[in-house]
């Protein structure tokens, strides 16, 4: 809980620079949620000082990726490339106040220092041998155009901060590079930027993914440099596979985009990455984001990784499907089932066939499947299945059955299943043994909704059609 009385202002600072990763979703929502529990303010932060690899494909990637899963921001989207100008005022006091020096070294020269170091397992820093030169020197190499970065004197002090999911975290001084805050092209760090950015936004909570707890003791120092009061920290778990290795690529789709396109509801998706790292206590899973938000709080996010099981996602989305209003799903598959045209004068047909359908897929593109199957001119059918339930003798079966079904008075599921039985009867075979070719037949499939429900809504026309097809192949 919030104790002191001010309010709570949060932010999510993605670089744009590739896909919306999910881990950045995370990210977002839990900082979203903290900010809607204080009733506080939630801040959108583009970071795009890194010029060469920002993207405006990858800006409107994000602000459309969060509007998609209900996530609004306060304020924002600010970017950094557009307050250079405050980072300068900030570099000139430090260089003033002799907290930063200019460093004339050669990147890829002190890179292949590092890197011989690290072969001889030595640990390696830079040794501050720019702060030693001297004014003749400077002036020589400033007179030659040498590039030159800036780099942060750092104080010789230790750090300690209270991580508030991590705990009491300490660094030594001795530990920490006296790190590039300006590069030689003028543009400014991350840990740089993000400080200024971060208190002049007065943000008071810092709730980000656990790569960066590394960071932080090198930002502290900038925050006491600057003269800038402290915020809060809170790094958020890790995210692993279900083989406990850090998510990536190899564990399959990262882009939330990706999510989508396999036909995954937004709504399922922020509950499931609500549960990455948060636990509300007595094994609630299913939420509304209103549940979420009165239950969210910071102390109980785990230190421990957190495991991205897809197969879980599947499972919440199911539900997620399951317990949509069918007229909402019929919106969201009409896109997807643009090559079959439902018309206007099928809706209601269709909405039942949705209603039939829903509880048995676990994605929006499982369901266009079945759904679309109800449509389709040609049924597709799967070889393996035609091969194991349409046999010659099934088929023999199935041409009586038709007759029956043609005579039928009223084409509805109970008197589908008492023809089907009453045929089974007469052939004295098990009903399992005309169920299975029907569905194969008429589907394509071998599983499926309750096949008397799919014949009815199938329709007379179209289930003669499609048994007489097979029938007389
Ligand atoms: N731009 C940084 C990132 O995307 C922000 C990290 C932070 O939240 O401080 O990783
Ligand atoms: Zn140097």
């Amino acid at each position: 809980m919030n104790t002191e009385n001010k309010e709570i202002r949060v932010r999510i600072a993605p670089s744009p620079t590739g896909a919306v990763h999910v881990g950045l979703v995370r990210s977002a929502l839990y900082n979203w949620l903290f900010a809607r529990h204080n009733h506080g303010k939630f801040v959108l932060r583009i970071e795009d000082t890194d010029v060469a690899r920002s993207t405006q494909e990858s800006v409107q990637a994000i602000i459309e990726g969060f509007k998609w899963v209900g996530i609004d921001y306060d304020e924002g989207p600010y970017f950094q490339s557009q307050r250079f100008e405050i980072y300068r005022q900030y570099t000139k006091k430090l260089i003033d106040e002799n907290k930063a020096y200019f460093c004339y070294c050669n990147p890829d020269e002190l890179e292949a220092e590092r890197q011989k170091a690290w072969e001889k397992k030595i640990a390696w820093k830079y040794d501050r041998r720019c702060y030693n030169l001297t004014a003749e020197q400077k002036t020589k190499y400033d007179a030659e155009n040498k590039p030159k970065a800036l780099r942060f004197l750092i104080p010789n002090e230790t750090v300690i901060f209270d991580d508030i999911i991590h705990g009491s975290i300490k660094k030594e001084p001795q530990d920490i590079e006296d790190f590039i805050i300006v590069r030689g092209d003028g543009t400014p760090t991350y840990n740089f930027a993000v400080v200024i950015d971060d208190a002049e936004m007065k943000i008071n909570h810092i709730i980000r993914a656990v790569e960066h707890i590394a960071n932080t003791p090198k930002q502290i120092l900038l925050y006491k440099a600057l003269g800038f009061s402290l915020p809060k920290f809170a790094h958020l778990p890790l995210l692993l596979g279900t083989d406990k290795k850090k998510l990536s690529k190899r564990h399959g789709a990262l882009s939330l985009w990706e999510y989508k396109k396999a036909g995954f509801l937004p709504e399922a998706i922020i509950n499931f990455l609500a549960l990455m790292g948060w636990s509300p206590g007595h094994d609630i899973e299913i939420m509304t984001l209103k549940q979420m938000i009165d239950l969210f709080s910071l102390e109980r996010v785990n230190k421990a990784n957190a495991v991205f099981d897809i197969n879980k996602l599947e499972w919440m989305n199911s539900i997620y499907i399951k317990n949509s209003n069918s007229e909402k799903l019929a919106n969201e598959l009409l896109p997807l089932l643009a090559e079959i045209q439902i018309k206007p004068e099928d809706h209601k047909h269709f909405l039942r066939v949705i209603d039939l359908t829903k509880i048995r897929v676990r994605t929006l593109i499982e369901l266009r499947d079945m759904v679309g199957a109800f449509y389709l001119k040609e049924v597709q059918y799967d070889a393996e299945n035609v091969a194991k339930y349409l046999t010659e003798q099934a088929k023999d079966y199935l041409k009586q059955m038709n007759t029956r079904f043609e005579n039928l008075a009223e084409f509805n599921t109970a008197n589908l299943e008492n023809e089907l039985r009453k045929l089974a009867e007469e052939l004295g075979i098990k009903a399992a043994v005309l169920v299975h070719p029907c569905r194969v037949a008429l589907t394509g499939k071998s599983v499926g909704p309750p096949l008397f429900e799919t014949i009815e809504l199938l329709g007379k026309e179209t289930t003669i059609k499609r048994i007489n097809n097979i029938v007389n192949k």
